[in-house]
Order: structure tokens, then C-alpha cells, then sequence
């Protein structure tokens, strides 16, 4: 493996598997590939590492296949075993990883002659844009050089939250990050814990608790106490025209709180006009975009479709509406609307909604709706200063844990992505310019400091967000690996399998 590869991908979460399964299933002439994963498992990453059967995919089998061009894959791998699955069903989250695992495995044993597949277990801790290629240095000490590298580095640990810590994060009483190995150790059965964030991550890490047999109360906090909505479920007789009218209700007001805001940037700019940072506004407006999803729900309405059929009747066009907007448009949607798209669009599997609800109403699990101001550490307990939303008078809520469950820090420069850290230092990658992960081009290519594309340098999945918004869930990363692996195969001269023989077996 010393020798020079072509790819380098680093990372095999589901980005780096599903990239990696796309060059070697596209690949009809000698090519070597190398998937450099410092965890134990490929295929996993920080969605499918669960041991858990009580987490669940949040979206259903019928979507979740690796193949664009084959999507009831995922749904025949898990009739092999369970051959009723429906496609609406929730499929446990460990046994998408499993799957994953076996798409690469097939793919490699099914690839052309030359088209080879290597995975080193290794922590890159830093890449390097060459002039012919990259080259990739390892936490073992060796180092590797290819022609072309792909970042596929997935999800960073939460950040911690900027407020005065009183000694909290050094001490066992907090949890950085419920997805690290035995980061629920040292929680007794009847301790309080507050989980920080109200979205899947704290459902996770609910579910966790639940299956560790604990008792004590759980608070979980957000800044607007908002829970996934649950998807609806496999043949529910929803009243089509109960949900969109809280979908319409939800829509006007986040309107009015944005056009409150444009009034005050006005006013801003009509008194400053030099003012730094009033950017004018682009012809769309996420106003215009929030119009369109209201007329959409009606039109579900009177199909007799649900508001979930108008919000993922968004999903292909996402992308395209966000690059239309202004970058202050952005800017409007991450700080007033993001919390309610994600609850809309990001949903859970019924069957958890059903289960929270239980925590909820027997007293077990305490929602908050606030902003946390600072921590205390205390002898026995930890104090929690906050601000309950619309109210002025900031509280103290005392537990014996707090778990970090904000979900992944999406800034490249973050602590815990040394590896873009590093580039960014070198002029080799900027951030996008909301500062949410890599600025990139349309293809994938990782865009330096001055703005250029690399000419060898590829990222695909989470770190897109900033460019492309919807670009964290599977259907859309596998889109991107089988885009990226044609365009690497292109690139490097390699012939490509005809698409008749590329077809992934029909019983895996
Ligand atoms: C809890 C959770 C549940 C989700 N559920 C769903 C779902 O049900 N359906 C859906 O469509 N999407 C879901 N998603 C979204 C999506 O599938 C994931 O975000 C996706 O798995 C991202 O994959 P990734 O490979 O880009 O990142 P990651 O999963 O973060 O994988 C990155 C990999 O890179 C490795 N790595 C990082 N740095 C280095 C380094 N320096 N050297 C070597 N290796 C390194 C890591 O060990 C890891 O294995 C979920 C996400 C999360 C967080």
C-alpha cells in the first residue's frame, strides 16, 4: 500500500462506503482505491454505530437503498431475513450500518480485474494539496499520496455551548457527546440529567436512557422546546385537512417574525446606508419560498394528503431554492427558521414518537422551551441558570448530568476536525460563507482560500450544508458518491462499466 493510489478516501461513514462502492462498482480498468477509517467498523460512522436496536432509521426502508438506480436494494437485503418488511418500515439504525458494510463488500468482490480495494485502520491527522495529487498523513506515522483525495469526514463532536461552564466540563458530570462509547456510564438509574437540545439526537439519547433501565427525570432544553414531528404512520387515516392547517398557522407566523426583521434592516440601512453587512436582497426571498409551501400544503389539502407531503414535496428542490437565495436570505432562514424546518423535515419513526410521548406523559421526560445562560458546578448536583423563552427572569434548574445532545458542530474549524482545521490554515479549503462547513464547487471539489477549485481535492456529504443545505441524509449522499465516482473515474482515465453489467445483484 506504499505505492501511489488513485483515490484516497478518508472516512467510511456512509459517505465514504458509498463512494467507495461507486468507484468500484463503476470501474471497468485497473484502479486502487484506498478507504482510510480510524474506527473498527466500515459502513458505520456516527449514524450506524449503534448497538441499539431501539434506534431506528428516520426514514424508511423503501428510501434508504445505496443505489440511485436500484431503490428497493436496502428493502430486498432486509427480506432475506424478515421478508414481510413493508417499505414504510423503520429499520433499526445498526442494521443500515451492517448493510452498508455488505454493499462495500460486494462491491470489491465483484469488481473488475485491477480494480482494487484497500482499508487501512488509521487516523488521518493531516492532507495535503500536492501539485500532482494529495498527500495524506497518518496518526501511525506513515503516510499515503493518490491522485485525487475525498474528505468524508462526516459528522464532528457537538460543540460545547458558549456560556460560562463554572467547572461543569471538566467534571464527569458532563457528556459531550452521547454517541461516544460509554458516554452514559456513570449516569445512576435515579439521577436528573438534562439533555441540551430537543431534536434526534436527545431522542437517541431518551431511548438510550430508557433501555439502561433509568428512572430519574429527564429535562431536555431548546431555545424553542420544538420535538421532531413523527412521520405518519404505515396506513393512518390522518384528517387531511387537521395537520396542514398547523403547518399554515406555523408558516404565517414565522413570516410575520421575518418581515419584522426586514423592517428593522431597513430601518437600519435607511439610517446607515454604508452600514457593513446589509447585503440587499436577491429576488427570492425565503418568503416567496414559504408562499409556495403554503399553496403546496392546500394543494396536498385538497388531495387529501397531509402537511408532510408539501414539506418533502420541498426535498428535490431544496437545494436549487437555497442556492437562489442571498446569502443574508441564509442567513434569515438559519436564525428563524431552521429549528422549524428541521422538526418538520427531519421526523421520527411513529413507533418513537409513541414512546416519548410515554416519557412525556408519565412525568419522565420534561420539555423546555428557554436559553441556557451558564452552568454551577455544585458538590452534589450541577445548576443550570437559564431564560425560559418570552420570559425575563432567568431560573435555576438543578441536575446531576448534562448531556450535550446538539447535534454535530458543523464549523470546519472546528476542535474536533483537525484535518480541515489544517487546511484551512494552509489556504487549501475556506469555509462556505455562512460558516456551517467547506466552501465547494458544484462538482464536489473543495475550493481554496482565493476561491479556485482543486484540481484533486473532493468532499461530498455533511460538510456540503453550507453550498447545498440538503445534503446529510442518504438519498441525497448517495446521489453525490455516484456523481463524484464518475466524475474521479473520468478524471483519472479509467473506463466504466457499462451500466448493464454495473446493476448491483437483485437478491443481495
Ligand atoms: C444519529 C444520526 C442518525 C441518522 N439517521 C439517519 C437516517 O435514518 N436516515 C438518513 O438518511 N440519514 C440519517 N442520518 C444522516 C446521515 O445518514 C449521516 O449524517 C451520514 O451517515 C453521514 O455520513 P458521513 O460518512 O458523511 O459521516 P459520519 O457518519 O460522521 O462518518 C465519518 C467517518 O469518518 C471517520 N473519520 C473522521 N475523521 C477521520 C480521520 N481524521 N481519519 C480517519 N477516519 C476519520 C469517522 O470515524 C467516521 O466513521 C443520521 C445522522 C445521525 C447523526
Amino acid at each position: 500500500m506504499n505505492s501511489r493510489q488513485d483515490v484516497i478516501i478518508i472516512g467510511a461513514g456512509a459517505s465514504g462506503t458509498l463512494l467507495a462502492a461507486s468507484l468500484l462498482r463503476g470501474a471497468h480498468s485497473p484502479l486502487r482505491v484506498t478507504l482510510v477509517e480510524r474506527g473498527e467498523r466500515l459502513g458505520r460512522g456516527v449514524a450506524y454505530s449503534t448497538t441499539s436496536a431501539r434506534h431506528l432509521l428516520n426514514v424508511p426502508a423503501g428510501r434508504m437503498s445505496a443505489w440511485v438506480e436500484d431503490p428497493e436494494h436496502f428493502l430486498r437485503w432486509l427480506r432475506v431475513e424478515a421478508p414481510d418488511t413493508p417499505p414504510s418500515a423503520f429499520a433499526e439504525r445498526r442494521r443500515y450500518g451492517q448493510y452498508l458494510e455488505s454493499v462495500l463488500k460486494e462491491s470489491a468482490a465483484r469488481a473488475a480485474p485491477g480494480v482494487v480495494l484497500e482499508t487501512p485502520r488509521d487516523e488521518v491527522t493531516a492532507v495535503a494539496d500536492t501539485a500532482d495529487g494529495v498527500r495524506v498523513s497518518l496518526a501511525s506515522g506513515a503516510s499515503l499520496e493518490a491522485r485525487s483525495g475525498v474528505l468524508a469526514l462526516g459528522n464532528a463532536l457537538p460543540a460545547d455551548l458558549r456560556v460560562p461552564d463554572g467547572g461543569l466540563y471538566a467534571s464527569p458530570r458532563y457528556h459531550r457527546s452521547p454517541w461516544m462509547p460509554g458516554a452514559l456510564e456513570g449516569i445512576a438509574s435515579g439521577e436528573s440529567v438534562l439533555l441540551v437540545g430537543t431534536a434526534l439526537t436527545m431522542v437517541d439519547t431518551v431511548l438510550s436512557l430508557g433501555e439502561r433501565g433509568h428512572q430519574g427525570t429527564v429535562h431536555a432544553l431548546s431555545r424553542h422546546g420544538l420535538l421532531p414531528h413523527p412521520h405518519r404512520a404505515h396506513g393512518a387515516k390522518t384528517p387531511a385537512a387537521a395537520e396542514p392547517l398547523r403547518i399554515r398557522e406555523l408558516l404565517r407566523s414565522v413570516r410575520r417574525e421575518m418581515d419584522r426583521c426586514r423592517d428593522a434592516e431597513t430601518a437600519t440601512q435607511a439610517a446607515s446606508p454604508s452600514a457593513e453587512g446589509v447585503v440587499p436582497f436577491s429576488t427570492l426571498r425565503v418568503r416567496d419560498v414559504l408562499h409556495a409551501m403554503r399553496q403546496e400544503v392546500e394543494a396536498q389539502a385538497a388531495a387529501g394528503a397531509d402537511w408532510r407531503a408539501a414539506v418533502d414535496a420541498l426535498r428535490p428542490v431544496t437545494t436549487p431554492l437555497w442556492q437562489r437565495l442571498s446569502e443574508t436570505e441564509r442567513r434569515r432562514f438559519l436564525r428563524h427558521l431552521r429549528a422549524y424546518w428541521e422538526v418538520h423535515r427531519h421526523r421520527m419513526a411513529p413507533e418513537i414518537h409513541d414512546a416519548l410521548d410515554a416519557w412525556r406523559r408519565e412525568g419522565r421526560l420534561v420539555l423546555h422551551a428557554g436559553r441556557v445562560l451558564g452552568f454551577e458546578l455544585e458538590p452534589d448536583a450541577v445548576a443550570v441558570r437559564l431564560r425560559p423563552r418570552g420570559e425575563r427572569e432567568p431560573q435555576v434548574l438543578r441536575v446531576q448530568h448534562v448531556i450535550n445532545c446538539t447535534g454535530p458542530e458543523s464549523s470546519p474549524a472546528s476542535r474536533s476536525q483537525p484535518v480541515l482545521r489544517g487546511l484551512l490554515e494552509a489556504g487549501q479549503a475556506r469555509a462556505d460563507a455562512l460558516g456551517i462547513g467547506l466552501a465547494t464547487a458544484g462538482d464536489g471539489a473543495v475550493l481554496d482560500a482565493r476561491g479556485q477549485p482543486s484540481a484533486h481535492l473532493f468532499t461530498l456529504g455533511p460538510p456540503r450544508r453550507g453550498d447545498l443545505w440538503e445534503t446529510t441524509a442518504v438519498p441525497e449522499i448517495r446521489s453525490q458518491a455516484r456523481d463524484l465516482a464518475d466524475l474521479l473515474l473520468r478524471r483519472l482515465g479509467v473506463s466504466r462499466t457499462p451500466p448493464s453489467e454495473a446493476a448491483p445483484t437483485a437478491s443481495p
